[in-house]
């Protein structure tokens, strides 16, 4: 006897009329230009690290970033290797670098001068920073130093006009005293020089949405660049963001459930992650995306070529 579906159940025709449309990849020619993008990198540690960061470096600089950045480690841990490793993007490659720098540790005096360097080395953009102490204990200031990124925005302005990024956290500065407090502070950052800033990773898209919200109301009119953290070790995002004060949300932990012994599943659950991140953020008008790449150029430059960025002539 013919049985007709449940009402609960819409039939298959039904479900096509009415269902959710999800729309199509962005492609060039539906009015979306090729977004701009940089890339952060790590000084390396070793000689191995050396070659795996210039091989990176040379994978990704056909895509004409805007800039390329390079880290500083905790506590100015890595000052020369960051140093050297800038210097040579400015020695070989076309690529325009910007260097970050910390608070902590150094006094005013000490930070302007590696400020000097850079600018007589070429360098004319600085990612300012407040920086963490090293193992994780309370920040406090060094008695003669910029106790805050504001402060150092400011004496870099001081020093040459260099272009300055500074950071900001869709979800809140884990030390800040509360939400409003933080977004003054990034307001006092742009307000004493910076151009831009940076966002920590995120994996919800409506946080950073919400967040450019606040800063709009706020009236903070420079970008926000979202900075995109490709995950492929769930297992070390996971550590990232506990220390970082970043969600880790359910579905990403889901996502990567069941692939820890299938390298090659997990690098395309990867990618389908960290596509759909960007491209929501493009339907939603974002033009800018910052790569944290951890020296590993194939998913960010899968994720750029998906967004619309190919490679360019190399500049004569
Ligand atoms: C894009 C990006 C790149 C980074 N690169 C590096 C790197 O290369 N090396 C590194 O060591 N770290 C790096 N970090 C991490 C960063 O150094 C830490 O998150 C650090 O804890 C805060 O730095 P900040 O520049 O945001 O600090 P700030 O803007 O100075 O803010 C730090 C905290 O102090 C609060 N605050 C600010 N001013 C005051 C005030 N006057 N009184 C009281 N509280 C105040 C703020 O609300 C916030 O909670 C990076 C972070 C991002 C997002």
């Amino acid at each position: 006897m013919h049985q007709s579906p449940p009402a609960s159940r819409p039939t298959t025709l039904e479900r096509w009329l009415t269902g959710t449309r999800i729309g199509g990849l962005p492609t060039r020619g539906a009015g979306h230009a090729p977004p701009a993008l940089s890339f952060e990198f790590m000084p390396p540690k070793t000689e191995t690290m050396e070659t795996q960061l210039w091989q990176c470096i040379h994978r990704l600089a056909p895509l004409k970033p805007r800039f390329v950045s390079v880290t500083y480690g905790a506590g100015g841990s890595t000052q020369a290797r960051t140093h050297a490793t800038v210097s040579r993007i400015v020695t070989e490659t076309s690529l325009t670098p910007a260097a970050h720098l910390t608070c902590v540790g150094a006094s005013r005096g000490e930070i302007d001068d590696i400020a000097r360097r850079y600018w007589d080395a070429g360098v004319r953009h600085i990612v300012a920073l407040r920086g963490d102490v090293p193992g994780g204990g309370a920040y406090v200031p060094h008695p003669e130093g910029y106790a805050y990124a504001a402060d150092m925005v400011a004496g870099l302005a001081r020093v040459a006009p260099f272009e300055i990024s500074v950071a900001a956290y869709p979800e809140i500065h884990p030390a800040a005293v509360n939400p409003l407090a933080d977004l003054e502070n990034l307001k006092r950052k742009l307000d004493a020089g910076a151009t831009r800033a940076i966002t920590n990773y995120f994996f919800e898209t409506e946080t950073y949405l919400r967040f450019l919200d606040l800063c709009l109301a706020a009236g903070i009119t420079a970008s926000i660049v979202p900075g995109i953290l490709p995950v492929t070790n769930f297992a070390q995002a996971q550590k990232f963001s506990a220390l970082s004060g970043v969600a880790l949300p359910e579905w990403l932990g889901h996502m990567f459930d069941g692939t820890d012994e299938d390298p090659e599943i997990r690098r395309m659950v990867a990618a389908v992650v960290a596509a759909e991140q960007v491209r929501l953020l493009q339907a939603n008008g974002i033009d800018e995306f910052h790569f944290y790449t951890l020296n590993r150029p194939e998913l960010t430059y899968a994720i750029a070529h998906i967004l619309g960025v190919r490679p360019q002539p190399a500049r004569s």
